[in-house]
């Protein structure tokens, strides 16, 4: 007997194991090969030290509460209460687990939008949801919001949205959540807005988080990481905020899932949090790498699809080989050294559009041996 029977283990699991198992540079499952801000280690180290040892308070460190409270009403104007409105959890994953238990139920439906990261199907196939998919076309992986509208059901209970967008880096407009709101509202949907790149955003482009709009944000989980923003995805922490009526039931569940997170990389992050430049330098920092690699890429025969946002770039590869995206990651890592991730996984009913993504949190040395072997292909 299977919950999910036809759920195979994770790509990302898959493809670093390769990565090992083959001594191959891995740009597969996203993660930075620098380190954490000593400093923020130092403040761990500290939080430990002043024996901030035992467990934390249900919804997380008000410390870090109110310092998450005060970033987001500086940052999108939208003040979220830190004793009801902020629950700090294991992670983004985490986070989006419980939002989905605290309210799918059997037979409610769910519109995603594929290429979707790949926790949100599973988990609501696993309280009796129905996952209605919605294909975003390459290369600009937009939102059509015509067809959102024609999949919706008197069933339909949630929306998941992700910007920007793993794994294409497509960002939401303005308008796009705008849209969402309408939809939102009319259709009476509950919202996941998955941001945990928020921070990593290019090219003068700002991140629209449902926070911005009033409306949307009554009816939305937003999720953040700060694996993503702090080059510790080790750490599993992020956090969710949501209106009181809905962080209430996500409280429900949180509590009996995994109660609270790890006590002293909270405090840490509550200090490290407080000084913006912490988190307003990110697009700076990796937009530099994704130009760094695109220029090394410059005369290989992989086509570049652009990316706005996230450590990702999408890679075409339609120039080179005719084989299906999966063989193609796997011989790439077995006979030539670098581990990708073959975009078909993502997308609904597998539909494959010749790319693969490559992670660019690496330092120069990496990004430049693996462009190297790139352009020899
Ligand atoms: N959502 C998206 C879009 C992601 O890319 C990731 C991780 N890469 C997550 C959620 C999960 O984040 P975490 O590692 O904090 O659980
Ligand atoms: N989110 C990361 C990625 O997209 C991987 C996280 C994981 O391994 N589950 O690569």
């Amino acid at each position: 007997m299977s919950k999910l029977p036809e759920i195979a283990i994770s790509i990302f699991s898959i493809m670093s194991k390769m990565a090992l198992d083959y001594d191959a540079i891995n740009l597969s499952q996203g993660f930075p090969n620098f380190p954490s801000d000593p400093k923020l280690i130092s403040l761990v180290n500290k939080a430990m030290i002043e024996g901030n040892n035992q467990y934390a308070p249900m919804a997380g460190a008000i410390s870090l509460r109110e310092t998450i409270a005060h970033k987001v009403k500086k940052l999108y104007n939208k003040a979220y209460n830190p004793s009801n409105e902020i629950t700090i959890t294991a992670g983004a994953t985490q986070a989006i687990f419980t939002a989905i238990a605290a309210t799918i139920s059997k037979g409610d439906e769910v519109i995603i939008f594929t290429p979707a990261y790949d926790c949100y199907a599973p988990t609501i196939e696993l309280f009796g949801g129905i996952v209605r998919y919605i294909q975003l076309q390459s290369p600009t992986y937009q939102p059509d919001w015509d067809k959102v509208r024609d999949k919706i059901s008197r069933n339909t209970k949630m929306i998941i949205v992700n910007s920007p967008h793993n794994p294409s880096g497509m960002l939401f407009s303005e308008n796009d959540m705008l849209q969402l709101q309408q939809i939102s509202e009319e259709k009476n949907l509950f919202v996941i807005s998955d941001e945990v790149y928020e921070h990593i955003i290019f090219d003068g482009n700002n991140h629209q988080s449902a926070a911005k709009f009033e409306a949307l944000s009554k009816r939305t989980f937003i999720i953040a990481s700060f694996g993503k923003t702090f080059h510790n995805t080790g750490w599993k922490l992020g956090y969710c905020l949501a209106p009181q009526n809905l962080m209430k039931e996500f409280q429900k569940v949180h509590q009996y899932n995994v109660f609270c997170v790890n006590h002293p990389m909270q405090l840490a992050l509550s200090e490290y949090l407080k000084t913006p430049s912490h988190y307003l330098d990110l697009p700076g920092f990796y937009q530099q790498k994704r130009d760094y690699f695109i220029a090394k890429l410059k005369l290989s025969r992989f086509k570049i699809i652009p990316s706005q946002g996230t450590y990702f770039q999408l890679l075409d590869y339609s120039n080179i080989s005719e084989e299906s995206d999966i063989i193609f990651a796997e011989n790439l890592t077995k006979e030539y050294g670098v581990a990708t991730i073959p975009t078909s996984v993502f997308n609904a009913n597998k539909e494959d559009f010749k790319q693969i993504r490559v992670c660019f949190a690496k330092t120069e040395v990496t990004l430049n041996e693996a462009a190297a072997i790139l352009n020899r292909i």
